[in-house]
């Protein structure tokens, strides 16, 4: 990945390239012919192919047109089981780069290069990329493997080329599918299109204007959807796609970070305390979610829901690890404080904000900072209209403490 890509002047000389700038091309050398593997709407391992799979000698990887670049997926690297179904980042697409191209006619399409042996250094994202531009070179990277797609399918080096709504690496309609959609179905209804429509067909808008667009915001609603209905796999490697396209999307941190507090949440409630000794001792869910609401305060200071969201966590930390690690020493687990600073801050910025209210009182309470002002905050949270006796045990744990103090 960090070796620049020498591009031969014989290369331009072949007299192949596109001649109009503004003309969608196919991504490789054309002369001679490229090697056609699956087709778009071909079958194959029991599905539809969403893309075309090309092949040439030179192994060169051009931009279909210009525009600007919004995604560059890295191979996997991570520690996790790779292989299909393996909940593998890369799923199964290796080096990955997303390209956003302004049509002429308006609206927009994104050209995905997948399986790439190496990416330019030049393509970073945000990057423009003019007419013909080599971003990278053909491989067949997949799954964390540098050649998954050559040693595991007896597959030759491809490129395997997709024309998409959405700059994402899964279909755009529904996020499930990779490269592929499911058996008797049409790609099209998926989001993609058949790259041929494109070729030598359709055109971006003057290169100008592809220069000057705004950055792309990427798109958010599918991954609260997720958070909506709990789904929150998905929704965490939704947002770490925004994140990877906009480093200082500020909601996608925030967001990222709920999710990975219900996860943590989720999951601490069906461990043993064994189980949760070690869980809380690695990094955990509840730690990447301190490090997002980290992120989404250090971008914006007045986010006050940010603020709430990473008291909760802090709670949530301390009281696992008081039933937890009660044989061990705890001190750095002892999270109270800082849920009742963060809390509080975020009352601070929002004296309106009845959550941050409850949420205070539950640390007072479970920290044993006070239950007089554990039972304040609660009328304070009750007045500005909260649900209460959403959490029925803790009011009980608390009127009973409180009856015990007199
Ligand atoms: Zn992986
Ligand atoms: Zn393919």
């Amino acid at each position: 990945l960090t070796k620049p890509l020498s591009l031969s002047p014989q290369t331009f000389a072949t007299g192949t390239l596109q001649q109009d700038d503004l003309l969608f091309r196919m991504p490789v050398t054309q002369d001679p012919e490229p090697k056609k593997y699956l087709q778009y709407r071909q079958p194959g391992w029991g599905k539809i192919h969403a893309g075309i799979d090309l092949a040439t000698n030179d192994r060169l990887v051009f931009a279909t047109a210009p525009g600007r670049v919004v995604l560059v997926q890295p191979l996997c690297n991570k520690k996790h089981t790779h292989g299909p179904g393996q909940g593998c980042l890369d799923h199964g697409m290796g080096n990955t780069v997303i390209i956003e191209h302004e049509l002429e006619g308006g609206g927009k399409v994104y050209s995905l290069y997948a399986h790439l042996e190496t990416i330019d250094p030049a393509i970073k994202g945000g990057a423009i990329v003019k007419a013909n531009q080599v971003i990278g070179r053909m491989g067949a990277s997949g799954y964390g493997e540098t050649d998954y797609w050559l040693r595991r399918k007896g597959q030759p080096i491809h490129l395997h080329f997709e024309i998409k709504d959405k700059p994402v690496l899964s279909d755009p309609k529904t996020g499930q599918h990779y490269g592929y959609v499911p058996a008797n179905s049409n790609p099209d209804d998926y989001g993609y299109h058949n790259p041929y429509d494109f070729f030598g067909k359709k055109r971006v808008k003057k290169a100008t204007e592809t220069v000057t667009s705004k950055a792309a915001q990427p798109d958010i609603r599918q991954a609260i959807e997720y958070i909506k209905r709990g789904l929150y796999d998905q929704a965490i490697s939704e947002l770490s796609l925004a994140i990877k396209m906009n480093p200082n999307f500020q909601e996608a941190y925030r967001l990222r970070g709920w999710a990975y507090y219900q996860k943590g949440k989720q999951k601490v409630e069906n461990m043993s305390r064994v189980e949760m000794q070690d869980w809380l001792l690695e990094e955990n869910e509840l730690d990447k979610a301190i490090a997002d609401f980290t992120k989404a305060i250090k971008l914006n200071p007045k986010d006050a829901v940010a603020y709430c969201g990473r008291g909760w966590t802090y709670l949530e930390r301390a009281n696992s690890a008081a039933v937890a690690l009660r044989d061990i020493p705890i001190s750095e687990f002892l999270d109270y404080d800082r849920a009742i600073s963060d809390f509080t801050k975020a009352i601070q910025i929002n004296p309106k904000f009845a959550e941050a209210y409850y949420g205070r009182a539950q640390a007072y309470y479970f920290g044993e900072k006070g239950d007089k002002k554990a039972w304040e905050d609660v009328q304070r949270a009750k007045k500005l209209g909260y649900p209460i006796d959403i959490d029925p045990w803790f009011l009980r744990g608390l009127k009973e403490s409180l009856k015990g103090e007199k």
